[in-house]
């Protein structure tokens, strides 16, 4: 697409007029952040208003996790693999940060893989990855536990956080809680789980819903389709990313995933437990369950004050409508997970909305 194209669509997008006003939620976290970045958000009519959903999965993973994980951490000691948000959630008394700086073994990592190396070099320790996050990674996975099978490797496990998003898409259309007219849907996950895998959106729920990559260009393009399908009423679901999004998505993908996991009921936080949203390790891998091999009791879970990323990731409230918001919770000492991830709907308004 030629800039003059995109110049022209932007110019067509800020002057379009809605009959009346709407909202419209971005189910992923990236998509969060790059309408801030890119500039979208300010192209946006008037009467068109943009939530949040609960697209980021560190935002979304309960205390309850990081607590057994901490748990597991003074029981077994073995050394953590993880992504380098998890390390700074707040989980209920404590964080990964807080038991790293006393003592507790947590390499930071970009895949799973490389936990796999790190596990080869030290059989004499156990070694576990945090597996934490959407369609996107569950494949590659997927793949590490194939792997780690392959190469025999007995000192390595994987903590199951993983979640598939359209039931959580469907939780929140049935709560009925949140007022929602539209969905920008996620060009990575959809990548995987295809066009079809959002369908029942329009279908089931008569609601417009176009699949969104996250360049300048996408963004705009979607957010004009999006506003074209609510002013004409239209309830279908477009895909303004078809240069990586097909209609059944990457079916090798899926079929791995399938492979190693099988669904089951998740907890999400602010939404409570959604059913047939985790990616349980299947009975078959089951040796590779960090949560099999090393059970704990944890303390109950206990819930930051004031904290309401509950309702931020429910579309519920904007972050800034939470007390704490850039007071007493910042990216430096943050109170939720919102304010954790770069993709957290609190650290993207604290970083780019203000
Ligand atoms: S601003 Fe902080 S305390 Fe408030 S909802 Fe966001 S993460 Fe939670």
């Amino acid at each position: 697409m030629e800039k003059s194209d995109i110049r022209q669509m932007a110019a067509r997008l800020k002057n379009f007029k809605l009959n009346e006003p709407a909202r419209i939620m971005e189910v992923c976290g990236t998509h969060t952040t790059e309408f801030f970045k890119t500039g979208v958000k300010k192209l946006f009519p008037e009467n068109l208003r943009l939530i949040s959903g609960p697209g980021c999965p560190v935002c979304v993973t309960p205390n309850a996790y990081i607590d057994r994980i901490i748990e597991i951490g003074k029981v077994y000691r073995p050394i953590f693999a993880t992504f380098g948000d998890m390390i700074n959630i707040p989980a209920s008394r404590s964080s990964l940060k807080k038991e790293k700086a006393e003592g507790l073994d947590v390499e930071i990592v970009y895949s799973p893989l490389v936990a796999l190396d790190i596990a080869e070099k030290n059989p004499d320790r156990e070694v576990v990855f945090l597996s934490v996050g959407f369609e996107t990674t569950v494949p590659t996975e997927a793949l590490t536990i194939l792997e780690a099978k392959e190469r025999n490797l007995k000192n390595f496990s994987l903590s199951p956080g993983n979640k598939l998003t359209p039931p959580a898409v469907k939780a929140l259309l049935n709560s009925g809680e949140t007022r929602i007219d539209g969905f920008i849907l996620p060009g990575h996950v959809s990548a995987i789980i295809g066009v079809r895998g959002w369908r029942f959106i329009a279908e089931e729920y008569g609601m417009p819903c176009v699949v969104a990559g996250f360049e300048d260009r996408d963004l705009v393009a979607a957010t004009l389709l999006m506003a074209q399908m609510i002013k004409n009423k239209k309830a279908d679901i477009l895909n303004a990313y078809t240069r990586v999004v097909k209609e059944n998505g990457n079916e090798r993908a899926q079929e791995v995933m399938d492979r190693v996991f099988c669904t089951g009921d998740a907890e999400w936080r602010g939404i409570g437990v959604i059913p047939e949203s985790a990616c349980e390790i299947r009975e078959e891998f089951g040796e590779f369950d960090a949560f099999r091999k090393f059970p704990v009791t944890p303390p109950e879970p206990i819930e930051p004050k004031g904290c309401r990323c509950g309702e931020v990731l429910t579309g519920l409230i904007s972050p800034t409508e939470c007390g704490l918001f850039a007071k007493v919770c910042t990216p430096e000492h943050p109170v939720g997970p919102c304010m954790v991830s770069t993709e957290g709907s609190c650290a993207a308004h604290y970083k780019y909305g203000r």
